[in-house]
């Protein structure tokens, strides 16, 4: 029999207690879904994250790695096509990660920043995406965790959307899709604030994608909501495989 998988997605996002303005975007469609997080001054950063957002809808990507990370460049290219047209935007960039479904069976994921995808399958929930920020650069150049700690600006992001001239390239993974699994794409207002046992336990309550993003949303809120949150739950759903009732 073939197999027909589908997304049963949602996405919650909020400007949290400190910012003035969110500058976090998302993409909700039944084959794609992503977040991104802007940064820029002055608009930049909503601008940032809504062009790549638009970008990625508009590409078409299908679910695999070649596609997807193509689709990525093109977003890259579109943040700094809108940058190049004022002044006032030429610093601004964004995050961006994205999952495909292929109903056929598997769920392609990329990752430009440190917005993160986690995975909530089997009871236990995995960080995908690792943060694109210079402290873990230098970690993965050989640098011990501590020294890599104290580098100058080790929490600012060493891979993004739109700043830098050069074509930006996504890390890419392929999942085999399973009936129940559950995708987890959040902007870092909510990963600064709640640690992964939080967000697991949040993922693991069996209530609907909507209702779970909502809770986290409501969770980092509580916890200080110091910065933008978006949070996209996404679950793989193969209708074949469904006991009735
Ligand atoms: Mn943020």
């Amino acid at each position: 029999m073939r197999r027909s998988f589908r997304l049963d997605a949602d996405a919650c996002t909020h400007v949290g207690r400190r910012r003035q303005r969110n500058e976090d975007a998302f993409l909700l469609t039944d084959r794609l879904v992503a977040v991104a997080d802007g940064l820029g001054g002055h608009a930049g950063g909503e601008i940032a994250s809504a062009v790549a957002v638009a970008s990625l809808r508009a590409s078409g990507a299908a679910a695999d790695p070649e596609s997807l990370r193509g689709a990525f460049v093109e977003a890259h290219l579109a943040v700094q096509r809108r940058a190049a047209e004022e002044p006032e935007l030429a610093e601004m960039c964004t995050t961006l990660c994205a999952l495909a479904l292929d109903p056929a069976g598997s769920a392609v994921l990329a990752n430009v920043g440190d917005s993160r995808i986690y995975r909530y399958s089997d009871s236990r929930l995995t960080q995908v995406t690792w943060d694109h920020i210079w402290e873990n650069e230098y970690v993965r150049m050989g640098m011990s965790p501590a020294a890599a700690r104290r580098m100058q600006g080790a929490g600012s992001l060493s891979r993004v959307i739109g700043a830098f001239p050069e074509p930006c390239e996504a890390d890419v993974w392929t999942f085999d899709a399973a009936d129940g699994d559950r995708y987890l794409l959040a902007s870092d207002g909510l990963t600064g604030e709640l640690p992964d046992l939080d967000i697991a336990a949040s993922l693991a309550a069996g209530e609907s994608p909507a209702t779970a993003a909502a809770r986290l949303v409501e969770d980092a809120n509580a916890r200080g909501g110091n910065d933008n949150i978006t949070v996209v739950v996404a679950d793989l759903v193969e209708p074949a495989r469904r006991r009735p009732g």
